[in-house]
């Protein structure tokens, strides 16, 4: 017997759903075609000498302010100027300015990473989000700019029955804003990350030139800017690749007793691949044990229906405490309408080796307290195979297998918590990484260029050929900003 939507709240949309809890213009006028610059003065570089932009350049507290804000609220770096690009050609002039001038320069998206990975001090960010044209769509494929968020992709590429193979939960977030970090969802262990789904780019280099990439074609920086944290180029623009969309989405939320039944079936499901997408949700519980949940989706279109008993079946959950649950596809994918920049998030998302998981992900949920690595509102899992990867910058452990454990912090505004929190963190990271382990980087923990050249390992050396040709004023200062200058 199947429900609908609106009676549960034991399924996914529910436990991602509770995530969402809360100027003055400077510019080339181009009407007037002047400058509108009072507060040039104060930034100490003469932004008269760039030539006219089709958008705009914004020097005033009030914008620079706010984009020393984002997801995390833990890092604020005040940018000198915020860049709103009417086109591609007003990146690539702020970049080559950015470059004769010194200034460092990040894009941004949706500024929906922790800890300031967008933010670059007294910089200029470039807000992509003011280029978001859906250029062209096919049948396997759409072209768009990296400033659009997937929502917007969605929307046009269902209005054919298509969708791209992998969403992020949150449909808000940018294209570039995704692919510079990889973008995962629990369809990642069929069809690997969104990185591993794009046919080309366009991206703006350090030298301002601006350029198409592909496997085919300079294909070092197509593998640089894909999962490459924004640290050899802008990306401007995406091919990517579009599926046939089904009209339905079954959800079976399936509650477990224990930690090692859940890995166990986790697992088993990764490798016989009988759903459409696997993750796994633990919740703590006031009591301070944990509850444990499979979330496993089937895609189906009348008159095709999943068959429910050979789903479920060999699987070790409370058996007659499963929900099933079915959505239309749209309304599926997009769980969260919006989410408010008000608390500090240090999340946390590490790749555990498989062989590793389950004894690390045991012995780390009873350290998610106050008193020790700090709380969690939930741990997602997510079970993967190595071979569904193929980008070389998108980081994940040396065996066959591994397990994605994504941390969501309880949020907090006391800086104490935070620090508590944050320390955590990078004791996991590093108990994590001596396991063989990597992190995904969407996460807050301090780190130096040396935790990058360990994580980057056997594709440093890529990385750091690509940032030398690519960007060789190192001035994007995107991510982490591995390349720093204070370094
Ligand atoms: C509610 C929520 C749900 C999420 N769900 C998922 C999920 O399901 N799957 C997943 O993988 N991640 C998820 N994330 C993490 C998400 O992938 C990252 O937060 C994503 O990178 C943010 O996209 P954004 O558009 O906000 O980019 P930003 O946070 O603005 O930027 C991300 C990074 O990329 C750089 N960057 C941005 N645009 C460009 C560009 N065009 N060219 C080069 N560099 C660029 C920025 O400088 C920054 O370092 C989620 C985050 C939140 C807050």
């Amino acid at each position: 017997m199947h429900t609908t939507n609106k009676q549960h709240t034991l399924t996914r949309r529910s436990f991602v759903t509770s995530l969402a809890t809360g100027a003055l213009v400077i510019g080339f006028d181009p009407l007037t075609r002047l400058w509108i610059t009072p507060a040039e003065a104060a930034t100490g570089i003469d932004f008269d000498t760039l030539p006219p932009l089709d958008g705009t350049l914004h020097l005033d507290d009030a914008t620079r302010d706010e984009y020393a804000q984002d997801y995390g609220q833990i890092i604020h770096e005040r940018p000198r100027a915020v860049l709103k690009p009417g086109s591609v050609r007003d990146i690539s002039l702020v970049v080559k300015f950015a470059r004769r001038h010194g200034i460092r320069i990040a894009a941004r998206g949706q500024g929906h990473l922790p800890y300031g990975q967008a933010q670059v001090e007294d910089g200029i960010v470039v807000d992509m989000r003011t280029l978001q044209t859906v250029h062209a769509i096919g049948d396997d494929r759409m072209e768009v700019d990296a400033g659009c968020q997937w929502r917007t992709v969605v929307e046009t590429a269902l209005a054919r029955q298509l969708t791209p193979p992998i969403l992020p939960t949150f449909l808000g977030l940018t294209v570039g804003g995704t692919l510079s970090i990889g973008g995962i969802s629990e369809a990642t262990y069929e069809h690997g990350a969104q990185v591993d789904n794009v046919f080309q780019l366009e991206v703006v280099t350090g030298n301002g030139e601006i350029v198409t990439c592909s496997e085919q074609q300079h294909r070092d920086l197509f593998e640089a800017a894909l999962a490459g944290q924004g640290q050899c180029a802008i990306i401007t623009r995406a091919v990517i690749r579009l599926v046939p969309a089904f009209a339905s989405v079954r959800e079976y939320a399936l509650p477990y007793a224990d930690l090692p039944a859940l890995m166990r079936d986790g697992n088993m499901l990764a490798e016989d691949e009988r759903f459409n997408g696997v993750s796994a949700f633990v919740f703590p519980q006031p009591d301070g044990t944990w509850r444990f949940f499979l979330v496993a989706i089937s895609y189906w279109t009348l008159p095709d229906s999943p068959d429910d008993s050979a789903l479920l079946s060999g699987l070790g959950f409370l058996a007659g405490a499963q929900q099933i649950t079915d959505y239309a596809y749209g309304e599926y994918v997009d769980p969260i309408p919006e989410l408010p920049f008000t608390q500090g998030r240090p999340d946390l998302a590490l790749l555990v080796p498989g062989s590793a998981a389950a004894d690390f992900v045991a012995a780390v949920l009873p350290r998610l307290a106050a008193n020790d690595l700090g709380t969690s509102d939930f741990v997602e899992l997510f079970f993967w195979k190595r071979s569904r990867f193929t980008r070389p910058l998108f980081r994940i452990p040396d065996e066959p297998t591994c397990v994605g454990f994504v941390t969501l912090r309880t949020p907090t505004s006391d800086p104490a918590i935070v620090e508590r929190m944050l320390s955590g963190n990078r004791a996991l990271f590093e108990q994590n990484r001596s396991l063989g382990g990597t992190h995904y980087p969407f996460s807050a923990i301090p780190t130096s260029r040396h935790d990058w050249k360990r994580h980057y390992g056997g594709q440093w050396g890529r990385l750091v050929r690509a940032k030398h040709r690519y960007d060789p004023g190192n001035i994007f200062a995107s991510g982490p900003d591995i390349f720093g200058r204070n370094d």
